[in-house]
């Protein structure tokens, strides 16, 4: 663009020195006649013109630099603001000044939550708490438009929210978080929650996994899913576990999607230094992972939560075999209606006797395997298969309730 104008005043340049020669020459030769007198008159006119000409394209010259300028300022101010919030200071300074305010505006608690999902990402448990306030700040009848963004900023990060009928964009449907965070085992997967998405998900058909992305943004975009194949080659894992579970009242649930024993609090693993408790565990049938592309009949599935939110999961592959004692009593109590916790009377359960001596493993970072698939979730898979038998595997309320292997997009899986 800015070549072509400089190529136009050139010429136009070149077209104005041509014409003062024709003039200085039509002049001295033709000096006296009448006819050069015309011709000097439209010279000088076309002489005129042109120098408009040139002084119009000089301008818009002018102009379009002055644009460039600007576009590249704004390039440079995007860089420096990028920049910033790579490193969290904006956010830090944000929220320091924000802080020493008495009250903010639902407006500037949204832009700080999205600040924060910028600098932080979804899963950092503030981003999430900042949208939160921000939903709670706003008047939804006069701001529904923060209200739903703030909902769908919420659902995009994997968070249990209820979405306002007035922000759904399909209505019927039903959300839950069976396999990581559990609630009090007061969870109840097909209840209609006031105010009511209620996003329906399971495995086959229009809600199987395949469609789980169309709720839950982060089963279909994201990066680091479970379940794996697990295949070598694999790199030395360096965490070491180990478990101290404890004795406790059996409390077990069927959600809808798996059967589910709540723990209560003191069963604790460590991973290395860090202490995680256990919250619940539950089954898949098939196994969810594969080791060399082959399933397990079963597997059971033991997720862990240090302090700061991080979550682990213990894998025990279940195999046709001999009789499982522990799981014997598991199904000998399993619960007679879905949806509600059901605690027998005087039954207690141990759930170390779930796990085989050694705790040697496969380990890769992973996600939970039901909606809302959210990622960050350290995976161990015991090496040491467990028995059960076939008519256990039968009698286990779902016939297929395992998410199909994801792909590894350059994850490493290590062993020890
Ligand atoms: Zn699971």
């Amino acid at each position: 663009m800015v070549m072509k104008k400089y190529l136009r005043i050139a010429l136009e340049v070149l077209l104005a020195v041509l014409l003062v020669a024709a003039l200085g020459l039509a002049y001295w030769s033709f000096a006296g006649k009448k006819h050069v007198v015309h011709d000097l008159a439209e010279l000088t006119e076309q002489l005129e013109e042109a120098q408009e000409s040139l002084e119009k394209a000089m301008e818009e010259v002018q102009t379009s630099k002055e644009k460039v300028d600007r576009l590249e300022f704004q390039r440079h101010e995007a860089d420096a603001i990028k920049a910033a919030f790579a490193n969290g200071v904006v956010l830090q300074d944000i929220e320091t000044l924000y802080k020493a305010q008495k009250s903010l505006t639902t407006e500037r608690q949204l832009g700080l939550a999205a600040m924060r999902l910028l600098t932080k990402g979804a899963d950092d448990p503030e981003t999430v708490e900042a949208f939160q306030k921000s939903l709670e700040m706003a008047e939804w009848s006069s701001r529904l438009q923060t209200v739903c963004a703030a909902q769908n900023a919420l659902l995009a990060a994997g968070k249990k929210v209820e979405i306002l009928s007035e922000c759904q964009r399909k209505p019927g449907a039903k959300e839950d978080s069976g396999h990581g965070k559990q609630e009090g085992g007061k969870k109840d997967s097909h209840a209609k929650k006031g105010g009511g998405h209620d996003v329906h998900w399971g495995y086959d058909g229009d809600h199987g996994p395949e469609h789980w992305g169309d709720n839950f943004p982060v089963c279909a975009k994201g990066k680091k899913q479970s379940p794996l194949n697990i295949v070598g080659p694999f790199e030395k894992s360096k965490d070491a576990l180990s478990v101290s579970y404890k004795e406790g009242p059996l409390k077990i649930i069927n959600n809808g999607h798996t059967i589910q024993v709540n723990v209560e609090p003191g069963s604790t693993l460590t991973v290395n230094k860090e202490e995680y408790d256990l919250l619940q565990f539950h089954f898949h049938r098939p196994s969810e992972e594969q080791v060399d592309g082959k399933n397990s009949a079963m597997v059971a599935h033991f997720v862990h939560k240090s302090k700061a939110g991080k979550l682990a999961v213990i894998g025990v592959l279940l195999n046709e075999g001999k009789e499982n004692a522990a799981i014997k009593t598991l199904w000998n109590n399993l619960p007679p209606k879905e949806g509600e916790e059901h605690v027998p009377p005087k039954v207690k359960f141990d759930p170390s006797a779930m796990l085989p001596q050694s705790l040697s493993h496969y380990a890769y970072e992973g996600s939970l395997t039901t909606p809302p698939c959210t990622e960050g979730v350290n995976f161990y898979i015991l090496k040491t298969q467990v028995d059960l038998s076939k008519a256990q595997v039968a009698k286990f309320p779902f016939k297929l309730n395992a998410r199909p292997v994801q792909s590894l997009n350059g994850r490493k899986i290590s062993a020890n």
